[in-house]
This record gives structure tokens, sequence and C-alpha cells, in this order.
């Protein structure tokens, strides 16, 4: 039996750019004859959530704003339009809660590119509430045998980060240096890279990022606070010293970026995924040139990536690393996150 839907609900709200958040209720919306209402029991907290609430980006978010893109739930109604999802189905919500499906991006499946996105936490209310709408054709379907507490954080760290490792072309055998490996995209991304046969080399701060990564599997680890020389460290992992054959750029920090081209391998890649404020990539076009590098953006994941991520978490090939806390401790998380004091991820329970 269905269960009953309440009227109002608890959420964190922006009402302006920079907070302060309120934890308070809201209406519970309708969803549209295209859409499903999920009732959100799990969500990840994504450093984009925070970017979000400091207008870091040039983009505009919707306003007052409940954030939050990794919502994994329950679906409790669905739009006149719906036939292939079902009332008590899993299903996530994720950064992209909707397209247009009609442009050429859409048609190609490169549905991040759509024009016409609408985006979870963003420009439409996100998953820092208890139930969230999306659109039915973009809803992560979640297969009844996964845990939603602990696939949160895959639907849209994980995607993001099987998605760059699919763009970087890294093969089996090979290595990828994940930079800013013990956060939440990375320590998801070690995890993948692990299970597609890839060697991992893991670039974070502090000891307890260390034990995470070695956990997850890294072969090495290479503390940014720590060492002298960065690029000779990261090279000197690799089994002849060239480098390694790609690079993942997941941290928030700009620093980074401005590195990547120095250490990876000639005719590597390097992979930007990390969003920090106003930041630019550097590379000697010098070194682009003779060494053949490449260097791609990678965003999110489309229907058949999200399906294709979810189905290696269901496997048990991926274990997520994260603390569960409520809803209600949302600013509790973004403090932390501030700091870069959280190793894998946070999950808000959104009963509490
Ligand atoms: P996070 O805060 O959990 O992790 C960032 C990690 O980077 C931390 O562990 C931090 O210690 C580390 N770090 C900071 N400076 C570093 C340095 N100089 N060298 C190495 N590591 C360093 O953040 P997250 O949720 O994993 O998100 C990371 C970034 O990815 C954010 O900017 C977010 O907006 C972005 N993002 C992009 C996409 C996409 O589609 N491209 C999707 C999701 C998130
Ligand atoms: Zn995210």
């Amino acid at each position: 039996m269905a269960e009953p839907i309440p009227t109002e609900q608890w959420a964190q709200v922006a009402e302006q750019i920079g907070g302060p958040l309120i934890y308070k209720k809201i209406p519970v919306q309708q969803p549209g004859p295209d859409e499903v209402l999920i009732h959100i029991k799990y969500s990840g907290v994504c450093h984009t959530d925070l970017h979000a609430l400091h207008g870091d980006w040039p983009l505009k978010t919707k306003k007052p704003l409940v954030g939050g893109h990794e919502g994994a739930g329950i679906v409790v109604a669905l739009g006149s339009l719906i036939e292939d999802i079902q009332i008590g189905d899993y299903a996530g919500v994720k950064w992209i809660n909707g397209t247009c499906l009609l442009c050429s991006f859409c048609q190609q499946s490169d549905e991040p590119l759509c024009a016409k996105a609408a985006l979870s936490g963003y420009t439409v209310d996100g998953t820092f509430q208890q139930y969230c709408i999306a659109k039915a054709a973009h809803v992560a379907r979640i297969p009844k045998d996964c845990n939603l507490e602990s696939i949160a954080p895959v639907l849209c760290a994980g995607i993001t980060v099987y998605k760059g490792l699919k763009e970087s072309g890294v093969r089996p055998g090979q290595t990828v240096a994940i930079v800013g490996a013990g956060g939440g995209l990375g320590s998801m991304a070690c995890q993948y890279a692990k299970a597609m046969g890839v060697q991992v080399i893991a670039i974070d701060g502090g000891e307890e990022k260390r034990a995470l990564t070695s956990q997850l599997g890294a072969e090495t680890y290479v503390d940014y606070i720590r060492s002298e020389n960065l690029v000779r460290d990261i090279k000197a992992a690799t089994e002849d010293g060239l480098g390694p054959h790609a690079v993942l750029l997941v941290a928030a920090s700009e620093r980074p970026f401005q590195q990547a081209t120095e250490y990876v391998r000639p005719r590597g890649t390097v992979v930007v995924m990390g969003l920090p404020a106003s930041a630019y990539l550097r590379a000697s076009v010098f070194e682009s040139v003779i060494k053949m590098i490449s260097i791609k953006g990678s965003y999110v994941g489309n229907r058949r990536d999200t399906a294709e991520a979810i189905e290696f978490f269901r496997r048990g090939c991926i274990k997520v690393s994260y603390k569960t806390c409520g809803l209600s401790e949302l600013q509790k998380v973004y403090d932390l996150m501030e700091k870069g004091k959280i190793a894998g991820r946070y999950v808000l329970d959104t009963s509490k």
C-alpha cells in the first residue's frame, strides 16, 4: 500500500547566497505529468552544495534554495504520464534533475550538456528535504537489493568519477593519479579505478586520508601538504618513473589544477572535474605539445553512466565510505567540509 504523503516536510533552506541555512517546515510539492515525487530517505552532501551556497560559480541558483543532489529514497507519487516506475520503487535524485531530451546533446546521450538542464539543489529544489521532485526520465533506478543509505553518494560522486575514468581513457594495468583522493569524489574514484583494474596514486593531505585511501586500495599516497616536490613524488610512484597515464582532478582548490600537466605521462590525459571558485588551469604550451597531453573536462554522467555506476555498487565492487548524521545537522557538515576535514562522504538521514 502507498505510504501517506504529508502536506509539510522538514527541509534545509537557504534564503540567500551565503546562507544562513534555515532548518524548517515547507510544503510538499505535487509532481507534474512527467515527474515523480520521491520520499528522500538519505542524501549525500557534495562539495557542489557548498559552492552553491557560497555562490562560487558564474551560474545563478534558485532562491530560496533547497540544496542537495545525492538523494536516495522511495517513489511515493507519479505524474499522469509515468508508466515505467511504480510507487514503492527505490529511486535516486541526481544533479541532472531533468533535460529537454530533444536537443542534439540529449539525442546523443550527452544530457548534462543540455542548455535546458534543470539542476537538483541549484536551479530546482534538491534533496535536503524529505520529499523531492524529479523528471521521471532522469530519476536513477535503484535496485531493491541496494541499501539506500550507502548508495546515496553514488548518485553524484560515484557517477561523476566513473564517467571521468571512462573519459580519461585509462586502461586496466595502467595508473591514474587521483588528486583529492580522500574526499567524497576521490574516495569513490579510488574504488572505481580499482574495480576497473587501474592502479591508483592517491593525492591528498593528512594521515586520515592516507589511511582511508590505502584501505580503499590505492597503491601509493602522496601528501600534498608534506611533499617538498609533488611532481617528483608522483612520477616516482609509477613503475618506470614517467608519470601516471591519467590524472583525475577532484580537489575543490585551485592549486593542483596548475600542476597536473607537469607530472602526467607523455600521451597522458588530465581530466578536470573539481570546480573551485574562479579557478584557472595552467599548462606549459611547450610541454603540452611535446608530451602530446590531452586536457579535458568531465561533468557528471548520463543516464547510462548512472545505471552502470549503480551496478558496480550493487555487485559489491564499491564500498562507500561515509558517516551519517541528521538533515538538521547540515551546517556542521559544511563546517567540516570547508576545512577539508571530511574523509569520504557525509550522508544525511532526513528523518532526523
Ligand atoms: P571534498 O571536499 O569531499 O573533497 C575534496 C578533497 O580535495 C578533500 O579531501 C581535500 O583535502 C582535497 N584537497 C584540497 N586541496 C588539495 C590539493 N592541493 N591536493 C590534493 N587534494 C586536495 O569535495 P567533493 O565533494 O569530492 O567535490 C570535489 C569537487 O568536485 C568540488 O569542487 C565539486 O563541486 C566538484 N564536483 C564536480 C562534478 C563534476 O561533474 N565535474 C561533480 C561533483 C562534484
Ligand atoms: Zn555533487
